[in-house]
């Protein structure tokens, strides 16, 4: 977020302990510094209660990032959170730590070992989306040139469907490239690929395939496109490379769809991302990237951090952050093994089925995704049903019993469709399931004998959907 003067609320500039101490006599600003210290005690009581009414994350339907790990994984990330990330020389086994995830998510990828592929851990999917797009426009301007194309005369371009998560508007507005936008249709609700190709020019540094669609969690086919792809780079003056933003898809399809086809097992994937704190199970601030061999990854765009002792190779938009994600991946890696994560995203699966069947058996909805794929459920209201109510008044209503579900437009051509979408996670197991199920049913319920007020505003609003 930005912040600024403006966003200094009205209310009472002070916050005012309230539990018998000395600080309870003293008002402590809320914008400027206080003067004095106060009681460790007293200071992490009035965060606490600072935060005490964001709603329990648990019940939060609408997002990916995990909100449960393990006591011992927790404890372990508590004592880590010293370590600095980028300084490979003094804390070595840190550094070894993230090379064996690199190694073992490039396994799971299927890079091939004719290949030399590199990856690096990022913040997040966002992060490792901005160095996969560097990549592409370097890799890109250098073949360009060298195959005699005039690289002023036009902006360089990158092909993805509208569905794409906003990392990726992002990436096109901080390093001025063209996002060519290929308009999700109703009836793919993914990359339309019957006319892909025309998208393409000297000018396309490449094309995202998405493995789970932010809005509705239906998977691009990325296969398809690699079969296009392999078609139109064989006589194309440019080759097109595809990078798949696997945030959701990851580090769940390799577990649970082993048959779909769309890592670097097709020749046209350059590069993979995913974030570790979706599927890979690690709370927020860890995501990956590997290229599947180093010609992919221009070398400008690798930096030599000596100034900390040793002389180590990075790519990264950062420089200092706390390892301790990157602990808190391995130790999921360790803790669970290949079979840990199939079982966990089996449950999850199983429940966000069982969901989409509540849905589904009240009559209200048209379900564009059950589930099946990643555990996600998104549904709109059936053109005919015979309610009064909004997507947006079930929202509310559901939040009464506090369950965040988001509600929100579909983007572009498809603006005109409000859905309402749940993201099941390993910690909402069937017990919860159940109760939400109970809570969904009374809130149609009451829904349906209530009479309605509504607000201008309240049209195609977006409620709760961030990522
Ligand atoms: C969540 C998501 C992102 C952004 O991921 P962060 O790890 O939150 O930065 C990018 N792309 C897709 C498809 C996503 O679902």
């Amino acid at each position: 977020m930005l912040y600024g003067k403006n966003d200094q609320s009205s209310q009472s500039p002070f916050l005012q302990p309230i539990f018998g101490s000395d600080a309870s006599k003293r008002d402590i600003p809320k914008y400027k510094l206080a003067t004095e210290p106060i009681e460790p005690r007293i200071a992490y009581q009035l965060i606490k209660d600072e935060l005490l009414d964001e709603g329990v994350a648990r019940q939060n339907l609408a997002t990916f990032c995990q909100t449960y790990m393990e006591p011992e994984a927790t404890q372990l990330m508590g004592e880590t959170l010293a370590k600095n990330a980028i300084d490979k020389s003094e804390y070595p086994r840190t550094a070894e730590l993230e090379n064996r995830c690199v190694n073992m998510i490039a396994d799971l990828w299927h890079a091939p070992d004719s290949e030399a592929y590199m990856g690096t851990s990022t913040v997040g999917s966002s992060e490792a989306c901005m160095l996969g797009g560097m990549a592409m426009k370097f890799r890109w301007r250098k073949r360009a040139k060298s195959a005699g194309i005039d690289i002023q005369a036009k902006r360089p371009n990158l092909v993805i469907s509208s569905g794409y998560q906003v990392c990726w508007e992002k990436f096109a507005v901080y390093f001025d490239v063209e996002l060519r936008e290929v308009p999700m249709t109703a009836h793919t609700m993914s990359l339309d690929l019957s006319d892909i190709t025309s998208y393409f020019d000297d000018y396309t540094i490449g094309v995202v395939g998405i493995l789970g669609i932010t809005y509705t969690g239906v998977y691009d086919d990325i296969a398809a496109l690699d079969a296009i792809l392999t078609q139109y780079n064989a006589t194309a003056k440019l080759s097109v490379p595809i990078h798949v933003d696997a945030a959701s898809g990851g580090m769940y399809t390799p577990f649970m769809e082993p048959e779909i086809i769309w890592d670097f097992q097709l020749k046209n994937v350059a590069s993979i991302n995913t974030s570790g704190h979706k599927y890979g199970l690690v709370y927020p601030g860890i995501g990956w990237i590997i290229w599947r061999d180093k010609t992919y990854l221009p070398e400008e765009l690798i930096f030599s951090v000596s100034y900390l002792g040793g002389d180590m190779p990075t790519m990264a938009i950062n420089f200092s952050r706390s390892a301790s994600q990157i602990i808190g991946q391995f130790y999921n890696f360790m803790r669970f093994g290949f079979n840990g994560y199939k079982e966990i995203h089996q449950r999850t699966h199983d429940v966000a089925v069982f969901l989409a069947k509540t849905v589904a058996d009240t009559g209200y909805f048209t379900i564009y995704n059950a589930g099946e794929h990643l555990p996600i459920i998104c549904y709109k209201l059936k053109d005919d049903a015979a309610q009064d109510w909004t997507l947006y008044e079930l929202a509310d209503v559901l939040q009464m019993k506090g369950w965040q579900v988001p509600a929100y437009p579909l983007p572009n051509k498809l603006s005109d469709t409000v859905i309402q979408r749940y993201v099941v996670r390993a910690d909402f197991g069937m017990n919860v399931a159940e109760a939400f199920a109970e809570d969904f049913r009374w809130a149609i319920d009451k829904l349906n004998q209530s009479r309605f007020l509504r607000q201008k505003d309240d049209e195609k609003r977006v409620q709760g959907f961030t990522h």
